[in-house]
């Protein structure tokens, strides 16, 4: 049987960025990925082959903000392995049906300079709210990079500016209640409290509804993060699709002796006496590891669907239940369109033009109108009498990702997970049926044709992937690409629960890294990151103590003296 110091179940891009660290430090690693291809909801694939073939598709995630947040693109130098990143500018353009239009350039003075041709106080207004939860996350990004109960750690990442970000937030009394006070709230009451203009308030709310639930839900509105990250850092996308930085990745990892081996579904985690010692196959192999076996995939599936009961039990009597009954996963998720173009699509009735379409594009007519996405998922109902949803057309910043002069689109579109009234029937008894997904991407297009008049003609092929299919191409829960949800009450050190919220697990030798650990899911690379750091802190815990202390005194003592590049 092979051995291996360090086991990881599932190579998704958290996996990777883990492995890498963990191979630099010295380790041997096997990655075991379920699927053909590794990356998780990070891959970019030629899933068309007969009917668009040279097209390439994001099948999953696309835009990339957080992964700007922290250092795993420099610290793992992804770009000698071959990662070039193109900064997205414009970054948001969002059509009003009154014929107003949003457009979010990465200069925040532009920016207001486009809302201003409409309402000079909203842009005023955004100029300081940006400004405002710029510092919030200036203020969180140490805790970000950091495992969430290491205080440590977490402080040794505060440079002189973050600390006068968190001056600024928290500096005094009445300060902290206001910034209290904005995590309690919802997004829709905060940008009702700034904005006149529904223009410039539907993006926003669509925006920071990419957090998971509706903008009327209270302790989200930290979802305003998601518009003013896109001004600074910015906001980018791999050469080749976010699969690039997957490659590159790949590339860093088996260039270290690191072994990824796809077609790999882990069954079971194997346990021996409280310590986990290897993993098996659904094809019965079994792979031993000498050091630890790490997680990619969340703790809800790993512990009740990987480890015997009596295992667990043993390590945690109450752990199984508290997985099963605290965990949250709501009812929403993603149905996914892919379109191969002949020609990009032009939104005429708003001074098209092509640059507009470098950034996301949001089709979200009103606050109200991004509500309804979400509230109706929840409900289990399908939101497409009106559909709002995320486009991108990745072939304006990046020819690279179609033949020439062809186009592709990308379609986020929320819909729920289990349909009601559809119990037990379609794909693994959810309601979703091949006819179905069709009909509802059908009146997606129909939608984003009445602003684009071309797209419909332009259609060379198409994907529709159902909830039920993303579910079961990543393996997550309900479709849940977050692995968990990303409420505040499951984020920080409740992610996925306090007691596994630090990257260890009552299981010795098993680790929890990806979306379901702090600070959560999308492309960042954190979470992968923070585990490794927690991994070897307690494989060497002063030797990597001290080590991680020099780095962060000489990072801090580098901002300070302003000798940090
Ligand atoms: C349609 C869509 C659009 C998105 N858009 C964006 C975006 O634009 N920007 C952004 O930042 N984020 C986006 N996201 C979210 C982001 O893609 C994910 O949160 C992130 O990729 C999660 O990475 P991960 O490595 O933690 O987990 P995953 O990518 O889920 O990786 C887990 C891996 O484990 C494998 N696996 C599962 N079970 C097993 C098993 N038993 N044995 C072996 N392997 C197993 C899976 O196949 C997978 O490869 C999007 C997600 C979706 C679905």
């Amino acid at each position: 049987m092979q051995e291996y110091d360090v086991i990881i179940i599932g190579a998704g891009h958290n996996g990777l960025v883990c492995a890498a660290y963990l191979l630099k430090a010295g380790y041997s690693v096997l990655l075991l990925e379920k699927r053909s291809v590794p990356g998780g909801a990070a891959t970019t694939e030629e899933c068309l082959p007969q009917q668009a073939p040279g097209f390439k598709f994001n099948l999953c995630a696309i835009d990339h903000e957080f992964i700007h947040l922290g250092p795993v693109v420099q610290e793992l130098e992804l770009e000698k392995y071959g990662l070039k990143y193109l900064e997205c500018d414009p970054v948001v353009f969002c059509p009003h049906p009154d014929g107003k239009y949003f457009l979010a350039h990465k200069s925040l003075e532009r920016t207001c300079a486009e809302i201003a041709r409409y309402n000079q106080r909203d842009a005023e207004k955004y100029a300081e709210f940006t400004q405002y939860w710029q510092r919030v996350l200036g203020a969180m990004i140490p805790m970000f990079n950091a495992p969430p109960k290491s205080i440590l750690d977490i402080l040794g990442n505060y440079d002189i500016t973050k600390i006068k970000d968190l001056i600024s937030v928290i500096g005094s009394p009445n300060k902290t209640l206001d910034f209290i006070r904005n995590m309690l709230t919802s997004a829709e009451d905060l940008l009702n409290e700034w904005f006149d203009e529904e223009f410039l308030k539907a993006p926003l709310a669509r925006l920071a509804s990419e957090l998971g639930a509706p903008p009327s839900q209270k302790t989200i509105a930290i979802g305003a993060i998601m518009m003013a990250m896109r001004h600074n850092p910015g906001m980018a996308r791999p050469r080749g699709g976010t699969g690039a930085l997957v490659q590159a990745l790949v590339n860093l990892v088996t260039s270290k002796g690191g072994i990824i081996l796809t077609d790999c579904q882990v069954k079971k985690v194997l346990i021996d006496e409280g310590r986990a010692v290897g993993v098996q196959l659904a094809n019965g192999n079994e792979y031993r590891a000498k050091h630890g076996v790490i997680s990619n995939i969340d703790a809800k599936r790993l512990f009740l669907q990987l480890i015997d009961k009596s295992d667990v039990d043993a390590a945690d009597p109450d752990l199984r239940e508290r997985l099963e009954r605290r965990i949250v996963n709501n009812n929403e998720t993603i149905l996914k369109i892919d379109l191969a173009l002949e020609e990009v699509p032009r939104f005429e009735r708003y001074a098209h033009k092509d640059e507009y379409l470098i950034g996301s594009v949001l089709i979200a007519d009103s606050v109200a109108h991004v509500e309804q996405a979400h509230n109706k998922c929840t409900l289990g109902e399908i939101p497409d009498s009106d559909p709002s949803m995320y486009v991108v057309v990745p072939t304006v910043l990046d020819p690279s990702m179609a033949p020439p002069d062809k186009h592709t689109v990308w379609i986020e579109f929320f819909a729920p997970y289990q349909i009601a009234g559809a119990e037990g029937t379609g794909l693994n008894g959810t309601g979703w049926t091949e006819e179905l997904k069709n009909k509802v991407a059908d009146k997606v297009v129909d939608k984003l044709a009445e602003y684009a008049p071309n797209l419909k003609n332009s259609i060379i092929a198409r994907r529709v992937e159902s909830p039920a299919e993303l579910a079961e191409r990543l393996g997550a829960y309900k479709g849940n690409y977050y692995h968990i949800d990303m409420s505040l009450d499951q984020m920080v050190f409740f992610r996925p629960l306090p007691e596994i919220a630090n990257y260890k697990t009552p299981i010795e030798n098993l680790f929890l890294t990806g979306a379901g650990t702090h600070p959560g899911g999308s492309i960042s690379g954190m979470p992968g990151r923070n585990c490794a750091r927690i991994f070897l802190q307690s494989k060497h815990p002063i030797a990597q103590t001290l080590k991680d202390a020099r780095d962060s005194i000489k990072s801090t003592v580098g901002s300070v003296f302003g000798i940090n590049k």
